[in-house]
């Protein structure tokens, strides 16, 4: 096949840009991880979900990836629930972490390469405040160290935040810190009596939460690598200040390319405490939803358009689900006699060419989902009329599962739910193969008739012929 170099929407420039890599052929991505101070929800795991569909495409698409995703476990809410808890932040934090990487396998997701944790990583981000101070980026004052926005004319490129308001909106909160700005951020917190702290050339203190994703993402993927992604809410301050900081450490690009998801709503709302609407994962599988349809209602949507989680919608995504998994039962199935031809392969040719030509369309997962479902369409009608034989059902199948790579929702035998129930027509489906064997016995097309009654033997399904018409039931 041939491979397409994806174009993706760049929120630095706000361009649409082909991919090009630090490596020809390589690509590095880092992505925002979470804090671990509570469970995530599924609007956290929507950009964890897009995260994932990325890499698993430009795997797809030939690329070989190196993956970082950051644990924030260091930051004042893991403090403070350590502290009310009374127990140390490693003790506090390591449900959390157990929990996350739960729900991303339940989620089908692919591991990443690197998963750095903050607390692990303090010198790193002390050589990086130190080389700021150095330039004059950055200062220090009552054990504090403060990024100075005043020394980078380019602050704001990411974000296209107009600084004057930022200056208007803050200057109350300002009063209580004591730095030259009041937009400038903090690098390096002096530590508070009783807070966990670490030793640094200024005193006991923390990490801010910038420094941690600019001091993990440069040590794993070089000073200048290809991809930074999160959620829309990372972009003003998170990633500005990241970008801020790293480049005028190092004097260097920073990352190229910066994508971001879009919010997950719920029933059209915005996700909230106070409406009871804010799901984890758990709350999702104790309502008995299935893991894949919820992966694959979640990257449905184009990772920058806002998806709106609905349990109807979850019941949709099941649906399509199962027209695919009848699909593949109905190709594995076969029945003897029909002909053979240029058929499958000019349909799985198609597949496979729309379906990478969307991906490599800014990461567009609702077109590449409507490849397959034409695909769907398009056996099922060449199934019917006997165009295909059982020496195509290989090339079909394998087209499937090679979608599949990306999508990660297909293949019963890895989604530990599916196992029990292994995949077969649905009542809808067999009532309609029913009645196309009817239809042929009217038309006198006999072997037509026979083929369809051997389809649906194979699936266990006894038909008795009545007075009254067909009657079927599971054997
Ligand atoms: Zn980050």
């Amino acid at each position: 096949m041939e491979m397409a170099v994806p174009t993706f929407l760049n929120t630095l420039g706000r361009r649409r840009e082909p991919l090009e890599t630090v490596t020809p052929g390589r690509v590095g991505i880092y992505t925002c991880g979470p804090t671990v101070y509570n469970h995530v929800h599924i609007g956290n795991l929507r950009t964890f979900l897009f995260e994932d569909v990325l890499r698993r495409s430009l795997r797809w698409l030939g690329y070989e990836v190196t993956q970082v995703m950051n644990l924030t476990d260091v930051d004042d809410k893991t403090i403070r629930g350590a502290e009310e808890r009374g127990v140390s932040l490693d003790e506090y934090t390591a449900p959390f972490i157990e929990s996350f990487f739960a729900d991303l396998a339940a989620l089908h997701v692919e591991p990443a390469e690197h998963y750095p944790r903050a607390t692990r990583h303090l010198p790193e981000m002390i050589a990086i405040v130190e080389r700021l101070l150095a330039g004059g980026f950055a200062y220090l004052k009552d054990g504090s160290v403060w990024f100075r926005i005043a020394s980078d004319p380019d602050y704001g490129r990411l974000s296209g935040i107009d600084l004057e308001q930022v200056q208007q909106g803050e200057r109350v909160a300002s009063d209580e810190y004591d730095k030259e700005d009041v937009r400038d951020f903090v690098l390096w917190k002096g530590a508070k009596p009783g807070e966990p702290s670490w030793d640094s050339p200024w005193g006991p203190g923390r990490p801010g939460w910038h420094l941690e994703c600019s001091a993990m993402s440069m040590k794993y993927l070089g000073e200048s690598f290809d991809v930074h992604c999160g959620g829309v809410d990372n972009i003003f301050p998170h990633h500005e200040n990241e970008i801020a900081q790293s480049e005028s450490a190092t004097g260097k690009p920073y990352a190229r390319f910066w994508l971001h998801a879009e919010h997950l709503i719920v029933d059209g709302q915005k996700m909230a405490k106070s409406l009871g609407n804010t799901y984890t994962l758990k709350d999702l599988l104790a309502r008995g939803c299935e893991p894949r349809a919820i992966r694959y209602l979640l990257l449905s949507v184009h990772y920058r358009q806002k998806l709106n989680f609905t349990f109807d919608a979850l019941e949709g995504a099941a649906g399509a689900l199962r027209r695919v998994d009848e699909l593949r039962f109905r190709l594995a199935n076969v029945p003897e006699g029909a002909e053979e031809g240029t058929h499958a392969a000019e349909l799985a040719a198609a597949l496979e060419g729309e379906f990478a030509a969307a991906l490599a369309d800014d990461l567009n997962t609702s077109a590449a989902l409507g490849a397959l479902f034409r695909f769907v369409k398009a056996a099922n009608i060449a199934i019917e009329e006997g165009r295909l034989g059982r020496g195509d059902r290989a090339r079909l199948l394998a087209a499937l599962g090679g979608i599949d790579r990306v999508l990660g929702v297909l293949d019963p035998a890895e989604w530990p739910s599916e196992r029990a129930a292994p995949a077969g027509p649905s009542d809808e489906e067999v009532d309609r193969l029913v009645a196309a064997r009817e239809e042929a016995r009217r038309r006198r097309d006999f072997a037509r008739a026979d083929a369809l009654r051997g389809e649906l033997a194979a699936a266990g399904i006894a038909v008795e012929d009545t007075p009254a018409g067909p009657r079927w039931k599971r054997g």
